[in-house]
């Protein structure tokens, strides 16, 4: 990461910019939720296209799937969701601020551990109630902590009055969809074990405090994949999986191998075999990027305890029957996005003057090529400019400009990280040739106009 990046400047650059906009802005935001502007949705769908191309594209073991954000109450009641997908909440009495006991104990250097209940969270918070200090106001007068349950309650389909007694949840993770579906999968394609199954949706969780921009919201987006192996394949399955997801990241996405590591989850569910975090290195820190985790068989043996269907999958190859096992891969798109940008965020000083500049992979970029006349009223450049544009932009995403001085044009598509500037100016209409100006190096080339196009593909592809 360039040492010069702060939230600060991330969050700032992403507003005005058009990458990231506060949720419901006009109404003062509404908390822990954001919307992808302009150049954010081209980017959030960047790096979709390129996780689904590494995880389904070019993967013969592995189909896609998009199932519903509403599922069967049962699904999150077998998913253990109901029961214990929950945070301890306290309230500082002062202010009201609602807070995360385990990270309040966290801020102080004691770890809390996901399983504890409310008495034995309550212990050690009483404890350590001296130095535990209100990250809002600084007052130390809270309220007894409770367990919180994070998933989001809907009406859906209920006519009643009084439907919280019965609700239906909005997922909390995509995961779900490809558990339930996994016969369906199974009977209607031509897959057979190992295989897997990916996805990406939105999925909701009524977090209690959000913190770090886009890194923790309420609603966001998860692209995830399941792989069902035998008990036996497991573990290699899962080494595989390791080494794949850690490469996507440095060689699709691009990111700096030294903003990224292992970690190892040193508490595991009782079901888990082992899992591990892939971090990225943020301005906040060190945190979770993605989850590769071998689950042993527990996903499928719940469903089908709670559904009483059979997942025993017959393998003809071994001769054996087994309850397939599953090893996932867990990534968040706003997550990546925030990774990316951070990772990407240089500033530069060029002749005197600072630059701030996104230097995407190509295929990351938002837009590809930003085209430009020279001069706003002359119209023979304009006209030029125009129909260089319209011949680019049924290709890929690219941008005309014609606003303000070439000096100020540059500076904007540096900022929204566009690879290449090209500029039309009198000369082209002589040489029928163009200026092509690289964000990175800034330097210029002349290039002809019947070769840009093979020209720019080259580049793109790199
Ligand atoms: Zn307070």
């Amino acid at each position: 990461m360039d040492k010069n990046v702060t939230m600060e400047k991330i969050v700032s650059l992403c507003k005005r910019r058009g990458f990231i906009f506060p949720s419901s802005e006009i109404y003062g935001g509404f908390s822990a939720i954001y919307d992808f502007g302009p150049y954010g949705a081209e980017l959030e769908n960047n790096i979709k296209k390129e996780w689904w191309k590494n995880m389904v594209q070019l993967r013969d073991d592995i189909v896609g799937l998009d199932s519903a954000i509403f599922m069967h109450p049962k699904v999150w009641e077998a998913s253990g969701h109901v029961a214990g997908f929950s945070d301890p909440l306290t309230e500082c009495r002062k202010c009201h601020s609602r807070l995360r006991v385990d990270h309040l104990l966290k801020d102080v250097g004691i770890a809390a551990d996901e399983k504890m209940s409310d008495e034995e969270i309550n212990k050690i918070f009483l404890k350590n109630k001296d130095k535990i200090k209100c990250t809002n106001c600084g007052a130390k007068d809270f309220t007894e902590a409770r367990k919180f349950n994070l998933l989001v309650k809907s009406n859906l389909g209920n006519f009643t009055e009084d439907w919280t007694k019965d609700p239906v949840y909005l997922r909390g993770e995509t995961c779900q969809g490809i558990y339930v579906n996994y016969k369906n999968v199974l009977d209607s394609s031509r897959v057979k074990i190992p295989f897997g199954i990916a996805q990406i949706g939105k999925a909701f969780r009524n977090e209690i405090t959000a913190r770090q921009f886009i890194f923790r919201t309420r609603e966001f987006e998860q692209m995830e994949m399941q792989y069902f192996t035998s008990p036996d394949e497991e573990m290699k399955e899962y080494e595989k999986l390791k080494k794949y997801r850690w490469d996507y990241y440095v060689k699709s996405l691009g990111i700096r191998k030294e903003n990224l590591s292992w970690k190892k989850h040193d508490n595991l569910v009782f079901y888990a075999k082992e899992a591990y975090d892939i971090e990225y290195n943020y301005p906040f820190g060190f945190k979770e990027l993605e989850g590769v985790h071998a689950r042993g068989n527990y996903d499928l043996s719940q469903h089908s305890k709670y559904s009483g269907q059979d997942f025993t999958y017959v393998d003809q190859l071994k001769g054996k029957k087994y309850v397939p096992h599953i090893i996932e891969s867990s990534a968040g798109v706003g997550r990546t996005l925030l990774a990316v940008i951070c990772d990407v965020y240089t500033e530069e000083e060029v002749n005197g003057e600072k630059r701030a500049v996104l230097k995407f992979k190509n295929n990351l970029a938002p837009i590809k090529a930003a085209v430009f006349p020279l001069l706003k009223n002359k119209t023979e450049l304009v006209a030029k400019a125009k129909e260089i544009y319209d011949n680019f932009k049924i290709k890929f995403m690219c941008e005309f400009d014609d606003n303000g001085n070439i000096g100020k044009r540059y500076r904007r598509q540096d900022e929204i990280g566009t690879p290449f500037c090209l500029t039309v100016d009198f000369d082209s209409l002589q040489n029928n040739d163009i200026t092509v100006r690289d964000r990175d190096t800034m330097k210029q080339e002349r290039v002809k106009i019947d070769e840009l196009e093979d020209y720019l593909k080259k580049k793109l592809g790199e």
